[in-house]
């Protein structure tokens, strides 16, 4: 019997997941939950002894579930997410009790996209089709073959979706995974794996180990048996993550911390504009997409700050819980120490703090929605993420400024676009460096699209076909015209 603890109700293990069964470990770390900092649960705290384990597991459970064929596989992955989407409520209530995400997200939208992640890719390696052609008197073919365990490494903001969105195309493709969430929010992917068992996933096909990064993290990445591995997290630790993949000659992909501008010109919907630029302080601006540099027209500045600072009034600093609630605590007080580093930073350097800068009255981890008029663009609070309620302000003049800003700094996973007019929208859409734009929209999703950053904010492409080679092992097959039996 594995250990269990009880989370908003929902019996949850606080143990490994490995070759189909619970393990525990002889050391443990504490789950806080952000919304009181009160403890959770203690949580196994793997190291090498995990890692090996869990690499062992996926590699015995690999020959068998890549001879189950795209077809075989894709029953499995829909029974799980149909599974997801029969548990809604238990996901969606530890998730919040964990990370703080706000309930009514989880339920509306971030769950469903868990089981949609499943569908999604069962359903596209089924439909992936060989190339084959002729040339030179050859037939040629494109096989894909399962490349093998993949190490997937996932951040504590939207920790069941970031997972099931690397998880579902190795699975997909054959690969079977091993999964290390966020020491901060660890719970929604142990549910995940009791699923698992529920949609008679093969033992070893999907296993997850609990701890911290630079122990079971990095034991796991550099294990000789990993064949790929799939990261979300910031710049940092990809650096890490990256030096053990070169030395191991192991493809690794990493999708990044992001700083993104949310250009406004003056034929926009301005009330549009304002309104999403408001709602960049949702989920307390722990979002790697976030359009966290306001660049307005300077013909529209005072206009569009009048409309942004109604709408940011608006907000509810609440309990994550609460359907009224808007901006849910930050994730833990580590964290929320250095989003105040930054914006106390960013005052003593001479930015202007035009609203917020400090902790809320209400107390607890939530800050004060922030907005700051930079001294110049080379400020650290323009060139860093931070991951927190933290926007900027600046204005330009013309489309070559508003781009020239745009890409001034080392980030490129996502920008967004207010414009009302189609040919601006092309152009700058495809000036703005970066892996996503969206124009007069945001956050909508093609799952079948790429998806990634350029510069310091990624590397390689998820998303649709992409993902499903990624996790596979390309090869040409020649057979010369005219061999017979
Ligand atoms: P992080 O880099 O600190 O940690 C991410 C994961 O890596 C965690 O599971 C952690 O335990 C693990 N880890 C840490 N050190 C490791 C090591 N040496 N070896 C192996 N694993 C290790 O990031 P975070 O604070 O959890 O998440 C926030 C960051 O993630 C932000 O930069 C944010 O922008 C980014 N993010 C990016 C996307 C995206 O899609 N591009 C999505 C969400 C978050």
């Amino acid at each position: 019997m594995s250990e269990r603890v009880e989370v908003a109700g929902v019996s949850v293990s606080t143990e490994h997941f490995i070759g189909g069964e619970r393990v525990g470990s002889a050391q443990t770390f504490t789950d806080l939950s952000p919304i009181d900092e009160q403890p959770l649960a203690e949580i196994a705290r793997g190291g090498q002894r995990e890692a090996d384990l869990a690499v062992a597991a996926a590699t015995e459970a690999a020959p068998a579930w890549a001879a189950l064929g795209p077809g075989g596989r894709a029953e499995v992955l829909h029974r799980l997410a149909d599974l997801i989407d029969g548990n809604v409520e238990p996901l969606a209530a530890v998730e919040c009790a964990d990370m703080a995400e706000l309930l009514r997200s989880l339920r509306g939208r971030l769950i469903n996209r868990c089981a949609r992640n499943f569908r999604n890719y069962a359903d596209l390696a089924v439909a992936y089709e060989e190339r084959a052609w002729s040339s030179n008197g050859t037939a040629n073919r494109v096989i894909r073959m399962p490349a093998g365990p993949a190490a997937v490494i996932t951040p504590w903001n939207a920790p069941l979706m970031l997972s099931t969105w690397k998880i579902a195309p190795a699975l997909a493709a054959g690969s079977p995974v091993i999964l290390k969430p966020a020491e901060w929010s660890p719970l929604s992917c142990s549910l995940l794996a009791d699923l698992a068992v529920d949609a008679r996933m093969p033992p070893g096909v999907l296993n997850v180990v609990q701890g911290i990064g630079e122990e079971v993290g990095a034991a796991l990445v550099a294990h000789p048996g990993v064949r790929r591995i799939s990261f979300t997290g910031s710049p940092e630790t990809a650096r890490h993550i990256g030096v053990t993949a070169a030395k191991n000659i192991v493809p690794f992909t990493g999708e990044l911390g992001g700083k993104g501008p949310l250009l406004v010109f003056d034929d926009c919907d301005l009330e549009a504009a304002a309104r999403k630029a408001a709602g960049q302080y949702d989920d307390s601006g722990q979002v790697c997409l976030a359009g966290t540099r306001l660049l307005v027209q300077e013909s529209v500045a005072d206009a569009f700050l009048e409309l942004f600072h109604r709408f940011t009034d608006e907000h509810v600093l609440g309990d994550p819980r609460d359907d009224a609630t808007t901006v849910s605590p930050m994730i833990h007080r580590e964290h929320f120490e250095r989003v105040a580093g930054f914006v106390a930073r960013a005052r003593a350097a001479g930015d202007e703090i035009v609203r917020g800068g400090k902790p809320a009255a209400r107390g607890g981890l939530w800050y004060e929605p922030t907005l700051i008029v930079p001294c110049s663009n080379e400020s650290e609070i323009v060139q860093r993420e931070v991951f927190g309620p933290v926007l900027t302000f600046q204005t330009f003049g013309d489309d070559d400024e508003a781009v020239a800003l745009s890409n001034s700094t080392a980030y490129g996973l996502s920008g967004i676009v207010y414009t009302g007019s189609a040919n601006r929208a092309e152009r700058v859409g495809r000036a703005v460096r970066a892996g996503t734009v969206w124009v007069n929209s945001f956050l909508v999703r093609d799952l079948t699209a790429p998806f990634g950053g350029i510069g310091i904010s990624g590397i390689g492409r998820e998303g649709g076909n992409y993902a499903l080679d990624f996790y596979s092992d390309l090869k040409t097959l020649q057979i010369a015209e005219g061999t017979t039996s």
